[in-house]
C-alpha cells in the first residue's frame, strides 16, 4: 500500500452499522476535507448525501475497487466539533447506525444534499416620516396604526416572520404605509438589535424569582435544572428571564417544546416580550422554512430557537442554555427508525456544549425525579399559581349506578347546565377519536376488525367509515351485518364523534367545538377555533390530548375527564405515570385566569390508590410513591432495558429469527431476556410482530451486551426477512 493514499471513511445513512470507504476527489488536497462535511457519493445504482467521519490510510477494500467522492458540499463542517461528538455518543448510544444518526441531525434539504446557503430575509424599517409620525393619526386604518406603532416600539429593523406572529393579515397594512412613505423594506438588517427586552417583564414572586437567580448563576457551566411547577406557576416567565440574562450575554437559547404545545400562542409570547431575532422549526413549516432556521441558528442570525424534538440538533453558534418544557411528553422520544429521547440527549448536549440545561414540567417523568433524588438534575419548585388564579378543584365522580347518555352521567350534565348558565366555558376530555371504537353485530356477534391488523376497526360516522386507527385501512360502513346479513349493527363505546352528537341534543343552542386529529388536519384549522374559544363564541369544547397541554383558554371554569378507567388497566408499566400526567395536564386548562376552576374526573374506581394519591396529595407524591413501586419491582429507572422488536409478513419467521439469536447469544447473568413474546399488538398492517425485552441492574452491562447483540443480528440470514429494530430506553412496550 502506498503511503501517500488517502481513503475517506464515509457515514452513509442506510441501516448498515459501518463507514463506507471512498477516494477523495482528484482535483481537491484531502488534507483539506474536515470531518462533519457533506459529500455526495456514489453508492449501488444512485447516490447519496454522505458525511465525512475521517481519513485513514488504510481499507480493507483493494484501492483499485473504491470508488471516487463525487462531490463535496461544504467548505466547512456545519456541525462543531461537540456537536459531532453527541452523533457519535448517541450513535453508541442507541446502537444506531451513525450516517442515519448524522442524517437525522440535518435538515431535510441538506440531507438531499441542497447548498448550505441561506435566503436573505426581508427586514421592515421605518422612514424618518414614520418614526415622527403619531400613530393617532392613523385611527381611520387600526392594521396601519397597529402596525406602525408596533414598529415604532421596536425601533429596529422588524423581519417579515416576525410581522406574521404579532398582526394577522398585516401585509395589505404595510404596503399601505409604503406607499404613504412611512415604511422601507430592507434587504438585510440594518444594525443589531441594541435593547433585549420589547415589552416590560412581569414582577417575579419569590419562587419564580429564586428559580431564576439559581439558573442564572449557573449560565457559564452545565448543570441540569428540574422546574416542576404546577400549571399556570409562571413557568413561562421562569424561562424568557433566564433567557433574558442568555441575550446579555450575546449567547442563543434553543426551547425545544411538544409538537402539539407549539401554538402561536407561545410563539408570540416570545415575540411580544423580545426585540431579538427568533425562529421556529417543526413539522408543520415547508423544508426550505426548516433549512432557513437551521441554518440561521448556525450563522448566529437568530438568537432564540423555539422548536420540536428534531430541532434539538440544531448547531448554535454562540450556545447559551437549552430549554425542554413539558420535559415529560411522549413527543420528546422518537418512536421510529432512529428512536432517541430529545430528552435525555439534551442534557448530553448540554454537557458537551458546557452549557445549563433547563428542564420545566408541572408532571415531571419519575426518570428526573429519581435524578433529582440521586443529586443529577437541581430541583426548581414552583408551588402555587402565579398572579391571581387559585389551583383547580379536583373531584371524583362516581358514575357506578349512575344514569349515562353517551357517556355523561346526570349529576356531570347537571353541573355542566350551571356552569354553562354563568357565561363560563366547559372543557370536555376523551382520549378516543371517532364514533364509536368497536362495531359489534346484535343479531350474531360478529365484531369489525381490521384485516391487516389484531385490532377491532373505529366507527367514523360522519364519513360513514370504518377505520383502522392503527394501519389508517378503511371500509364502507355498511348497514348489515356482512356475516348474518340480517343482524342491527352496534357501536360499542365512544368516541369525540358520539359526544359531540349527544351534546348537540343534551345543550341546545349552546355552540360545541370538537378538536381532535380528524377536525384540525386542515391549516389553520386549529388556529382559527383557538381563536374563537378565546373570544368567547364557544360554550363547551370536546376533544383529544392535544387540548391536554399549553393552551391557555381564561374562560373555561369546569373540565371534564369522561373517561379515566379505560387507562387504569394497562400492562405497560408506564401506563399508571402517563395517566396521572395527563388528568393533571388536563387539569391544568381550568381555572387559569380570575375565576377559579373546577375538575370533574367521572370513574368507576373512585377508590383506586391512583386516583385517590394524586388528587387528595398531588402529583409530586403520587410520583414518589410510584418511584417507589418501580425500585421494588426492579424496573426504570432502577434498571435498564432494550427493546428488540421483529417482525415480518410471515408469522413463523419472527420466532425463528429469535431462536436462531437465543443460539448465538452467550448467556449473560447481568442482563435478563424477557421473551421473546408477540408484542400488545400482535399483528400491525400485515406484519406478525414479536418482542425481546432485555433488562441489566446496570447501564454498562447492558450496553456491553447489546455490543456483542448488533453483530450477531447483522450475522443471522434470517435478518435479511425480517423488519428489526432496537430500542434504547424503550417508552412504549
Ligand atoms: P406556566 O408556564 O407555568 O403554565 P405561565 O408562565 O404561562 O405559567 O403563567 C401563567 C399565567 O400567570 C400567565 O398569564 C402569566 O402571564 C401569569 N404570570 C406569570 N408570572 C407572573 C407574575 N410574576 N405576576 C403576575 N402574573 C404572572
Ligand atoms: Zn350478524
Ligand atoms: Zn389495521
Amino acid at each position: 500500500m502506498r503511503n501517500n493514499l488517502y481513503i475517506l471513511k464515509v457515514a452513509i445513512p442506510v441501516p448498515v452499522y459501518r463507514l463506507f470507504d471512498y477516494l477523495p476527489p482528484l482535483d481537491l488536497d484531502p488534507k483539506t476535507l474536515k470531518p462533519g462535511i457533506r459529500l455526495t457519493v456514489p453508492f449501488g445504482k444512485g447516490q447519496k448525501t454522505a458525511f465525512l467521519i475521517g481519513i485513514d490510510s488504510n481499507s480493507e477494500i483493494l484501492s483499485a475497487k473504491l470508488k471516487r467522492i463525487e462531490a463535496v458540499l461544504d467548505e466547512r463542517p456545519l456541525l462543531s466539533d461537540r456537536d459531532l461528538s453527541l452523533l457519535h455518543w448517541a450513535a453508541r448510544y442507541y446502537h444506531h447506525p451513525l450516517g442515519e444518526v448524522f442524517s437525522a441531525a440535518f435538515p431535510v434539504a441538506l440531507r438531499q444534499g441542497k447548498p448550505a446557503t441561506i435566503k436573505a430575509e426581508k427586514f421592515y424599517v421605518l422612514t424618518e416620516k414614520g418614526r415622527l409620525l403619531n400613530p393617532e393619526q392613523l385611527r381611520r386604518a387600526p392594521k396601519q396604526q397597529q402596525l406602525l406603532y408596533q414598529l415604532q416600539t421596536q425601533r429596529d429593523a422588524v423581519p417579515a416572520s416576525h410581522l406574521n406572529a404579532i398582526i394577522e393579515n398585516w401585509r395589505p397594512a404595510a404596503k399601505a404605509l409604503q406607499d404613504k412613505q412611512l415604511l422601507r423594506l430592507e434587504g438585510v438588517a440594518v444594525n443589531a438589535t441594541t435593547h433585549l427586552i420589547l415589552n416590560p417583564q412581569l414582577h417575579p414572586n419569590s419562587l419564580q424569582q429564586e428559580a431564576i437567580e439559581q439558573v442564572v448563576s449557573a449560565l457559564s457551566r452545565f448543570e441540569v435544572f428540574l422546574l416542576e411547577g404546577v400549571t399556570g406557576s409562571g413557568k413561562t416567565e421562569v424561562y424568557m428571564q433566564v433567557i433574558r440574562s442568555v441575550l446579555e450575554r450575546g449567547l442563543q437559547v434553543l426551547v425545544l417544546l411538544p409538537e402539539i404545545t407549539l401554538t402561536p400562542q407561545l410563539e408570540q409570547r416570545f415575540r411580544l416580550r423580545f426585540a431579538v431575532p427568533i425562529t421556529i422549526s417543526h413539522s408543520k413549516l415547508t423544508d426550505i422554512q426548516r433549512q432557513q432556521a437551521w441554518l440561521g441558528m448556525q450563522r448566529g442570525d437568530y438568537a432564540i430557537m423555539l422548536g420540536t424534538r428534531s430541532a434539538l440538533f440544531t448547531p448554535l453558534a454562540r450556545p447559551g442554555l437549552i430549554i425542554l418544557d413539558e420535559e415529560h411528553d411522549a413527543s420528546f422520544k422518537q418512536q421510529e427508525g432512529f428512536r432517541f429521547s430529545a430528552r435525555d440527549v439534551a442534557v448530553v448536549r448540554g454537557k458537551l456544549l458546557n452549557v445549563p440545561v433547563l428542564l420545566g414540567t408541572a408532571t415531571p417523568s419519575l426518570e428526573s425525579v429519581y435524578n433529582v433524588e440521586q443529586g443529577r438534575y437541581r430541583l426548581l419548585h414552583l408551588t402555587e399559581r402565579a398572579g391571581n388564579a387559585a389551583p383547580p378543584k379536583m373531584l371524583l365522580l362516581d358514575i357506578r349506578n349512575k344514569r349515562m347518555q353517551e357517556g355523561l352521567s346526570e349529576p356531570l350534565i347537571a353541573e355542566m347546565h350551571k356552569t354553562l348558565a354563568k357565561n363560563e366555558q366547559v372543557l370536555l376530555f376523551l382520549n378516543r377519536r371517532g364514533f364509536a371504537p368497536t362495531l359489534i353485530c346484535h343479531g350474531c356477534g360478529w365484531v369489525a376488525r381490521c384485516r391487516r391488523c389484531e385490532a377491532n376497526m373505529v366507527v367514523h360516522y360522519d364519513e360513514a367509515l370504518l377505520r383502522c386507527h392503527h394501519c389508517g385501512s378503511e371500509q364502507r360502513l355498511l348497514p348489515q351485518c356482512p356475516e348474518c346479513e340480517t343482524g342491527q349493527l352496534t357501536p360499542l363505546g365512544l368516541g369525540t364523534e358520539r359526544v359531540e352528537k349527544a351534546l348537540a341534543q343534551l345543550f341546545p343552542g349552546r355552540s360545541v367545538i370538537r378538536l381532535d386529529r380528524d377536525t384540525t388536519q386542515r391549516k389553520g384549522v386549529l388556529e382559527d377555533a383557538l381563536e374563537r374559544i378565546n373570544r368567547g363564541d364557544v360554550d363547551i369544547i370536546l376533544g383529544t390530548q392535544m387540548l391536554a397541554k399549553g393552551h391557555h383558554f381564561p374562560n373555561v371554569t369546569l373540565v371534564v375527564m369522561l373517561d379515566v378507567d379505560s387507562g387504569l388497566f394497562s400492562i405497560d408499566f408506564h401506563a399508571s405515570e402517563k395517566l396521572a400526567q395527563m388528568i393533571v395536564q388536563v387539569s391544568g386548562r381550568a381555572g387559569r385566569a380570575e375565576k377559579p376552576g373546577r375538575v370533574i374526573l367521572q370513574t368507576r374506581k373512585p377508590e383506586h390508590p391512583l386516583l385517590t394519591i394524586l388528587i387528595k396529595d398531588g402529583y409530586g407524591r403520587f410520583a414518589r410513591s410510584a418511584l417507589a413501586e418501580r425500585r421494588l419491582a426492579e424496573l426504570p429507572p432502577y434498571s435498564f432495558q432494550a427493546l428488540l422488536r421483529v417482525e415480518a409478513t410471515d408469522s413463523a419467521v419472527p420466532l425463528q429469527f429469535f431462536e436462531q439469536l437465543m443460539q448465538a447469544v452467550e448467556p449473560n447473568r447481568t442482563v435478563r431476556m424477557l421473551g421473546p413474546v408477540p408484542a400488545p399488538m400482535s399483528r400491525r398492517a400485515g406484519r406478525y410482530r414479536y418482542q425481546l425485552l432485555l433488562q441489566s441492574a446496570t447501564r454498562p452491562e447492558l450496553h456491553r451486551f447489546l455490543d456483542k447483540l448488533m453483530p450477531l443480528i447483522a450475522g443471522l440470514k434470517l435478518t435479511r426477512k425480517v423488519r428489526w429494530s432496537l430500542d434504547v430506553d424503550p417508552v412504549d412496550l
